[in-house]
């Protein structure tokens, strides 16, 4: 048995505390009869109904898939495009990434159907850190270095303070390779945070989420996290 609204946050349809908030609107059903009150426990048999929609109760499913370039970080796209879901023809579960990586960016991202799980790792209090290795135009000095380091301020605001190193320099084709590390999750932040030092991003990899990397794979390949995985995300 486990709590109603913690069933209703697994099942991808609102965050544990929005599942509450709806709860207490009486906007809940369990076999047909709408609970109010919190606390409630409910058994894999219970029929629940969240707005007069039953919902699913899947097996929770965790995925990490390397993205290739080229791919959108979404369930579907209007224009059609390839999605990060259409890598896994044969997962039943109705999983969406947690988070999202650029069009333009490869690497790291992981898959779920388990709200409350996403929710988490998404929310900026968790500070997951994010590695990323950027390809940048132009020579980057030092003193730019140490500007992503002490934080940018970009139009959302100042960036928390990132560990940036440079992997390697080419004069001759004007170019930088830096590893840079963040813990906020911002809309393009690795790109804006370059491009406010002068230095556009060319090519743009995560390569570690967390303590998880990309050993082992290639570009459009994903593997089940292990539940000790999960546990440590958690
Ligand atoms: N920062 C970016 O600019 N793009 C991404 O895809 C991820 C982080």
């Amino acid at each position: 048995m486990e709590r109603l609204q913690k069933v209703i946050a697994h099942a991808g349809v609102a965050s544990r505390r929005k599942a509450e908030e709806l709860i207490q609107a009486g906007k809940v059903k369990v076999n047909g009869t709408v609970i109010k009150e919190l606390g409630v426990k409910v058994g894999p048999s219970d029929k629940i109904e969240v707005e007069g929609i039953k919902i699913e109760r899947e097996n929770r499913v965790y995925f990490l898939l390397y993205k290739p370039t080229g791919i959108i970080s979404a369930v579907n796209d209007d224009k059609k495009r390839k999605v990060v879901t259409d890598f896994f023809p044969h997962v039943q579960e109705r999983i969406y990434p947690v988070g999202r990586l650029d069009y333009d960016t490869s690497g790291l991202l992981l898959l779920t159907n388990d709200g409350e799980f996403a929710h988490l790792l998404t929310h900026p209090k968790y500070e997951i850190h994010k590695t990323y290795v950027a390809r940048v135009k132009g020579l980057v000095s030092r003193e730019s270095l140490r500007k992503l380091e002490r934080g940018i301020k970009l139009e959302d605001g100042m960036t928390a303070p990132a560990n940036a190193k440079v992997l390697s320099a080419d004069k001759k084709k004007d170019k930088t390779i830096i590893e840079i590390t963040i813990h906020e999750g911002r809309n393009r932040q690795v790109r804006r945070m370059f491009d406010a030092i002068g230095h556009p991003v060319q090519k743009l990899k995560r390569e570690r989420y967390a303590f998880l990397n990309l050993a082992g794979l290639n570009a459009g390949d994903a593997r089940e996290l292990t539940p000790h995985e999960v546990k440590q995300l958690r």
